[in-house]
């Protein structure tokens, strides 16, 4: 505000109404007491107000100053009027009769009378608001300078945010400021800097929903300045503020937007009400876009600056980790070169950074694999792809020892490659073992050679002793029964004892021969064996039978115990009888005249310690009363050529094999064979064999073994039999499907036509497959007891479960009987529809194996069936 400024001369004459209606400028002549008395053409045209509007008024009676001016104007016109200068100058806003501003300039005269009375007043007006508007704009451009200048000092979100804040707040010409920043999820709004608050204000501010009721909230969401002229406008507008405490009266807040961003926004608060032209509205918006922009550059740069800090700490552990691991550890950049090198790598080369910077490493490589080292790794560093390469370094004595090497890149966030790291590990001493190893290995191979080719001799050399020996031995016996005979005249009774002693040697001698080809061929993996379902007192009866002259001619008592009939064994039982002479000559030889020796059938057993077989066991025992056989001895007389020393057995003469081959025999067929002994009561020995529960039709009255002809003596022997196992392992779910459907309607099972298909198939898919599987077992092992008793136990695990599940559906034996009968027809249709296909092979036989299979699991079934008691059945029939 200005109270003087340019005068007129205060000693000239005073100016005439003439004088002054020829001056261009607005000119207004008041009275003494400053109301109006003229009001110039030059007045109405510039404020609109015309001559007789105004005339006999004060200037402040009608809305002509600028209200923010009127006190200055009222002091202006009471200092003419009270005569305390004679000449003032008030730059003012007036309004015009439309409501627009004008800046103007009015320069005023007093005319006093010769009391010193103010009589009268004249002023002159001058429009200015064009020169304020460029002076005004100047000051604003300047003023966005300085925060520009401010804002471009500023690096970090803080100190942006402290610049906007300081220069911010005064180029807007407010007295308080805040700043409110969107959360990362766009949801929340945060307090981050305030100018001009009580601490009070904030409280319950830091942090509120975008969504709230609130101006500067408002602000955000429509991307537009929001202006509260009073409290009242502010209760108003904004229900959620009424009651708080007002502290600035007028608020204006400001969005901060970045290409089309929003940020966050400013509030500014006001002291005094104003008004916010249209161009301090702009200048706010262009403020309000350099702080948006400056605060994303600073958070930018603020996160740069965080992924820069976190890189470089994560390269400083990256080295602390190189520097601890055990290898030698390097660093390349993107190009390939090294730049750094760990402890380890100088400790063994003996070189330092200076000769080893960049591609410095090549000195200290192998000159007859450095070409290749440099140029594989030049590739891999191209291609980027991580480096491998096995090659000699030399270390600081000068020998060379060869390093496993490895280079990985490290990419940064958007892929590229910004360094190599690379190991080379020492393997000097694992190389030098492989090497060790293979040098071994090729010893091995060549004495493994060596040693086959001996068991190929050795195999031709029993082959040729079992032809070369035997056939004269046999040549031996021969001539000495035709002997015996007389056939080349009579025999006095000395030759005869001669001939006799001459027959039994050669029988001693053909049967060790026997018991070595036997052992060998066991060692050999030659020895075949074909399982068969045979009657445990079959067999014990045909051995004892076998042995009963020589026990009588030695005076031993032989028993045999009556066996319980149809319990039966599943083993070769042509090797059972040759271990069961075993045990009887043995039992007969080490026992007295005298003694006794009984045989005993157990048709389910355990032997001691672990069979090879998974059980249950029958046993046939061999027991005696003769001389027993001492603990110590008794361990050992399974090894081969082992007799417990003593005259009894020299004079009792054999081989020491006997015993082993039993045992290897019997663990071969999934048995064992165990012994007791007390020296001086006797022993007993023990057979174990895998036991084969009775069939239908394969018991004779007699007990006799009945032959199985369908089962395979040896793996491979049935052309097809993989396949077909195969078919049906493949396809179960095939053959149960038409099943279900073909017995749905079968007239021979009623009680399946309302069945729904799961319980109808109960299993019996598994139980195709196990057949199938079964088959397969067969083919590889060539019915190998061991093996097929496992299939069989499933099998009738199936069956059991089938007969009990048909039982309680209330279904009678022969729908179990059809509904089997069905099965089987579909398993040999599909046999005969598929394996042609895949095998050169008759179906017939493998249809024939699988019959007697169903054979046994409807057997099963039948027995589980009727086991079940009677107020169980039809249970779930009930249900259904
Ligand atoms: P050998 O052909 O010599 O009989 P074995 O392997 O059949 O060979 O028997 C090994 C040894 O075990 C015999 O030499 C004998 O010392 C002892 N032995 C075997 N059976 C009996 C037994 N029933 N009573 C006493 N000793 C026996």
């Amino acid at each position: 505000m200005q109270t003087s400024g340019p005068t007129l001369p205060a000693s000239g004459p005073a100016p005439t109404r003439s004088t002054f209606a020829q001056i261009p400028l607005a000119s207004v002549e008041w009275d003494g007491e400053g109301r109006v008395t003229r009001w110039s053409p030059e007045a109405e045209a510039l404020f609109g107000w015309h001559a007789d509007e105004v005339m006999g008024r004060r200037a402040t009676e009608w809305p002509f100053v600028h209200p923010d001016d009127d006190a200055q104007v009222r002091r202006v016109a009471s200092d003419l009027r009270e005569a305390r200068a004679l000449q003032t100058f008030s730059a003012n806003r007036n309004l015009t009769r439309d409501g627009r501003v004008l800046h103007c300039e009015w320069y005023n005269t007093a005319v006093v009378d010769a009391h010193g009375r103010t009589q009268a007043q004249l002023s002159l007006v001058l429009d200015v608001t064009e020169r304020v508007r460029a002076e005004r704009a100047a000051d604003r451009t300047r003023r966005l300078q300085s925060v520009t200048e401010a804002l471009s000092e500023a690096l970090t979100p803080a100190q942006v945010l402290a610049a906007v804040m300081d220069h911010g707040i005064g180029a807007l010409e407010a007295d308080a400021g805040v700043m409110v920043l969107l959360s990362a999820d766009g949801e929340q709004l945060e307090l981050v800097e305030q100018r001009g608050y009580p601490p009070s204000a904030a409280g319950g501010w830091e942090r509120f929903p975008l969504a709230a009721g609130v101006p500067i909230a408002e602000a955000v969401r429509r991307a537009e300045i929001i202006i509260v002229d009073s409290p009242e406008e502010r209760d108003r507008k904004y229900p959620l503020l009424s009651g708080q405490q007002v502290v600035y009266p007028v608020s204006l807040s400001v969005p901060l937007i970045v290409e089309g961003r929003r940020l966050g926004a400013m509030g500014l608060g006001f002291r005094a009400a104003r008004d916010f032209p249209d161009d301090d509205r702009a200048l706010m918006m262009a403020l309000a876009r350099q702080c948006a922009q400056a605060i994303r550059r600073a958070l930018l740069f603020d996160a740069e600056r965080a992924a820069r800090r976190a890189a470089e700490e994560s390269e400083e552990q990256f080295r602390t980790m190189a520097e601890s691991i055990p290898q030698l550890a390097w660093m390349a950049d993107a190009q390939g070169a090294l730049f750094w090198y760990n402890q380890r790598w100088y400790d063994y080369t003996g070189t330092d950074f200076g000769t080893m910077q960049g591609w410095g490493w090549r000195t200290v490589h192998h000159p007859d694999h450095v070409d290749r080292v440099t140029e594989r790794y030049t590739a891999a560093v191209q291609a980027e792809v991580p480096w491998e390469d096995t090659f000699p370094l030399r270390g600081h004595d000068g020998r060379y020892r060869r390093f496993l090497s490895r280079a990985l890149p490290l990419r940064d966030a958007e892929g590229r490659v910004v360094r190599w790291f690379g190991t080379n590990t020492d393997v000097e001493e694992q190389l030098r073992a492989e090497e060790a190893r293979a040098a071994l290995l090729e010893e091995a191979q060549a004495a493994r050679g060596a040693a086959e080719e001996a068991n190929r001799a050795k195999s031709m050399f029993l082959a040729t002793m079992s032809h070369e020996i035997r056939t004269p031995i046999n040549a031996v016996i021969g001539y000495a029964e035709l002997l015996d005979m007389g056939i080349q005249g009579a025999l006095n009774e000395g030759q005869r004892g001669y001939l006799a002693r001459i027959r039994a040697s050669s029988q001693h001698l053909l049967g060790l021969v026997n018991d070595v080809l036997d052992f060998a061929k066991i060692e050999a993996g030659e020895m075949g064996f074909t399982a068969r379902r045979v009657e445990l007192r079959a067999s014990a009866a045909e051995a004892v039978g076998m042995v009963a002259p020589q026990a009588e001619s030695r005076g031993v008592e032989l028993r045999e115990e009556p066996c319980p009939p149809g319990a039966g064994y599943l083993a070769d039982p042509d090797r059972v009888r040759q271990i069961l002479l075993n045990l009887l000559s043995n039992a007969i030889k080490f026992t007295h005249p005298g003694g006794t020796i009984t045989v005993r059938c157990v048709p389910n057993g355990e032997p001691p310690g672990q069979a090879a077989g998974a059980g249950p066991w029958a046993c046939i025992e061999v027991r005696d009363t003769g001389i027993g056989i001492a603990a110590e001895q008794l361990a050992r007389i399974f090894e081969p050529f082992t007799q417990v020393d003593g005259t009894h057995t020299r004079e009792a003469g054999g081989t020491g094999l006997g015993l082993a081959i039993s045992r290897r025999f019997a663990r071969l067929m999934g048995g064992e064979l165990t012994a007791r002994s007390q020296p001086g009561e006797g022993s007993a020995f023990f057979l174990w064999l895998p036991t084969a529960p009775a069939e239908e039709g394969s018991e004779t009255v007699d007990g006799s073994t009945v032959e199985d002809p369908f089962w395979p003596a040896a793996a491979g022997e049935v052309p097809g039999l993989r396949e077909a196992g195969r078919l049906l392992e493949e396809s179960p779910d095939r053959v149960v499907e038409v099943w279900v459907r073909r017995i749905q309607g079968d007239p021979g099972v009623p009680g399946a036509h309302a069945l729904d298909r799961a319980r109808l198939e109960d299993h019996t898919q598994t139980l195709v497959l196990e057949i199938g599987r079964a088959l397969t077992i067969l083919d590889t092992t060539g019915g190998a007891p061991l093996m097929m008793r496992d299939g069989e136990n499933i099998q009738r695990t199936l069956a059991q479960l089938h007969g009990l599940q048909r039982a309680r559906l209330g279904f009678a034996g022969d729908e179990i009987r059809r509904e089997y009968a069905v099965l089987l027809e579909e398993m040999e249709a599909l046999l005969h529809a598929h394996l042609p296909a895949r095998a050169p092979a008759d179906p017939e036989p493998i249809a024939g194996m699988i019959r007697r299979m169903m054979g046994r699991v409807l057997r099963v079934a039948l027995e589980s069936h009727a086991s079940l008691p009677d107020d169980e059945r039809r249970r779930d029939c009930v249900r259904v």
